[in-house]
């Protein structure tokens, strides 16, 4: 049966970056056909054709129809994947209510769409920023859809704490399991070494605290930063790349022995409050995101958690007080 796929912002960088691997099958797998539908604000609909045709071009296999819309009702009709990247960005002297408000109006309006015409298996991944605040909104907006489809995401940062590690290490990616990033996806986001095997022995034991705390840490939290000064532009291709790694974990599970991360509904584990979408360890069954219990968290690690759940809860208290969930 063929999946539908919605991607919002799909004229911008990341969509670039991500449509064309959607349609050629590593998001789902090579045996699952796709139609892919872009949403795109009215004065993009004009580059959203032009990637279209593009796709045609690739005469992608897999690919069974593209739909191009600037209607979210149609967009998300009987949609299975719906992909948000497309969000208002902050801009100079922009304040953060007016940030949150302009959000509000795209994410509001999406959840509900999404509530009123996604099929019932609907996946939702968050990617616009601020993603864990506007997955809230979205999620707010769709009361007919149960909460835990609607994720953001972490994974990139997730991604960028293994390859660090790795090259600290000198060891492959593949020899790393059960890294974690908690919290928000911001800077003030915790990723998590202290559970983290490395040859089957803690990471935060093979590497100094120092390297840890004042290195490793912010090295990741900067890395988009890191990625604008260098490229001129922001990070897209490894956005990209998250997203389709986040979704096939999603569908297709995590391997026996591992997890990763995401941003998913908590459930009031280790002390997040119920319903805010922070970033956990999660294992993948059967299609369902579950959160890893029963970790000791020590007080290093606690407090930055709390920190980055603090903000959480500030931008939760903020779109509230707007009125926007
Ligand atoms: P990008 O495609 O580069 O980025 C899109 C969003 O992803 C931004 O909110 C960006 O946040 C976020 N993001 C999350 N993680 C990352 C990361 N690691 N690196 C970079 N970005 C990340 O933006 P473009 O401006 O190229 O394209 C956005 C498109 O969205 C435009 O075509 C616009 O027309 C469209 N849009 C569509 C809407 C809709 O469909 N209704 C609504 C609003 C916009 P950050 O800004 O913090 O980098």
């Amino acid at each position: 049966m063929t999946v539908k796929v919605t991607v919002t912002g799909a004229a911008g960088q990341i969509g670039y970056a991500l449509l064309f691997r959607i349609a050629s099958g590593q998001l789902l797998g090579a045996e699952t056909p796709v139609s892919l539908s872009l949403l795109e604000i009215t004065p993009a609909l004009k580059a959203a054709e032009g990637t279209a045709m593009e796709l045609d071009d690739c005469a992608f296999p897999l690919l069974q129809g593209i739909e191009i819309t600037d209607d979210p009702n149609v967009a998300f009709d009987g949609t299975n994947v719906a992909l948000l990247v497309g969000a208002r960005p902050r801009t100079a002297g922009m304040e953060r209510g007016d940030l949150l408000s302009a959000n509000g109006g795209i994410f509001g309006p999406q959840g509900r769409a999404i509530n009123d015409h996604a099929a019932d298996d609907v996946r939702v991944l968050v990617v616009g920023n601020p993603a864990n605040t506007n997955a809230l909104i979205a999620r707010s907006h769709a009361p007919d859809v149960p909460a835990d489809r609607f994720t953001a995401m972490t994974r990139l940062d997730h991604n960028r704490a293994l390859s660090q590690l790795a090259a600290k290490l000198q060891v492959p990616v593949t020899e790393i399991r059960k890294l974690s990033i908690w919290g928000n996806h911001s800077p003030t986001m915790y990723p998590d070494l202290y559970h983290a095997e490395v040859g089957g022995k803690i990471a935060a034991e093979q590497v100094d605290g120092e390297w840890l705390r004042d290195t490793f840490i912010p090295t990741v939290a900067k890395r988009g930063a890191a990625i604008i000064e260098a490229r001129g532009a922001s990070s897209a291709a490894s956005a990209a790349n998250a997203a389709i790694d986040h979704v096939h974990t999603w569908v297709h599970g995590t391997p026996s022995g591992d997890w990763t991360s995401a941003a998913v509904v908590s459930d009031g584990s280790y002390g997040v409050p119920e319903g805010l979408i922070s970033s956990f360890p999660v294992t993948s069954t059967g299609g369902h995101w579950e959160i890893v219990q029963g970790l000791a968290i020590d007080a290093f690690s606690r407090e930055r958690i709390d920190l980055s759940v603090r903000e959480l809860l500030d931008e939760r208290d903020a779109v509230q007080a707007l009125g926007l969930i």
